[in-house]
């Protein structure tokens, strides 16, 4: 049995609703999932509740993943166990969707500009929920046929350095982990195999990262093996994640389930947060 503990929902830029994600789930019969929509908890509810209801045989964990940058270079850090009500991760979270819209708004003029036309609309019908980002003017894209694929339109226009790309709001991880601390949650460095500077994974650990997710799709044996290593000299937690997005036939990412820990490593993270 195993835990995925990296999964997005329509709340941000997956696919599936967070009810669907959870049947799907219990289908594939995997113990437990963590939501870890980027930069939003509106998820989060709506899976406990189901669970609760349907009195569903799976472990949910309440989670988030937040984008942040640190030198020039996306940084992702993951959540676990945040309190969702927690006033100040909700205002930090308002701030941020708000200046994701913005930043939409931004993008779709420069897009303008180069001649492809896509209405706020139609991104925000794209979004489902209230969080904007750019795989979903990446299908707007697409939808009005200017691309074929999210990849295309990223590597084209939206990527970083293309000519319809905007910056994010200025968004630090200290300042996540911070949040994510502050909410009672456990903070963890996601993916660090598609860190392409290996100071910046030491400097992030610096930070007070409390883990680190070491199996990951993307993630080779050698790097799993120096990842294990990473969480050995410096006492993290080791966790595990698919970043389940959906798969369509434009973007095909990761399967769920197809990241994961075992009972065993999820036993330790339980005993870790319950010491904390
Ligand atoms: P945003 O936070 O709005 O800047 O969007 C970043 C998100 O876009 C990431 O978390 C990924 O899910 C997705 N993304 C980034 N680069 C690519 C890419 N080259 N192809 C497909 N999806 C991407
Ligand atoms: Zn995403
Ligand atoms: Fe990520
Ligand atoms: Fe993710």
């Amino acid at each position: 049995m195993v835990y995925d503990l990296h999964v997005h929902t329509s709340a941000s830029d997956g696919i599936l609703s967070p009810l669907e994600i959870i049947d799907l789930a219990v289908k594939l019969n995997i113990k437990g999932i963590a939501i870890t929509d980027h930069d939003t908890v509106d998820g989060l509810q709506p899976a406990l509740l189901y669970k609760k209801e349907k009195q569903l045989n799976i472990d949910i964990i309440a989670g988030i993943e937040m984008n942040t940058e640190y030198e020039e270079e996306e940084v992702h850090i993951l959540g676990y166990f945040i309190d969702f009500y927690d006033l100040r991760l909700k205002k930090r979270l308002e701030e941020i969707r708000i200046a994701r819209f913005e930043r939409a708004e931004k993008m779709i003029d420069k897009l303008k500009k180069l001649g492809l036309l896509i209405s706020l609309e139609q991104v925000q019908c794209m979004a489902k929920g209230d969080l904007i980002g750019r795989p979903h003017i990446a299908s707007a894209l697409i939808q009005n046929g200017y691309v074929f694929t999210i990849t295309e339109a990223f590597n084209r226009f939206i990527g970083k350095g293309r000519p319809a790309y905007v910056n994010r709001y200025k968004f630090m991880p200290e300042e996540a982990i911070d949040l994510i601390k502050t909410s009672g949650g456990i903070p963890v460095l996601a993916h660090p195999g598609l860190i392409s500077n290996q100071k910046t994974i030491t400097n992030i650990i610096q930070l007070g990262i409390q883990g680190i997710e070491v199996y990951y799709p993307q993630h080779n044996e050698s790097q799993i093996e120096y990842f294990l290593g990473i969480s050995r000299t410096n006492n993290l937690l080791i966790t595990g994640g698919s970043d389940y997005h959906g798969n369509t036939k434009e973007s095909f990412r990761n399967s769920l389930g197809s990241g994961f820990i075992n009972e065993e490593m999820m036993a330790k993270i339980m005993n870790y947060r319950r010491k904390t």
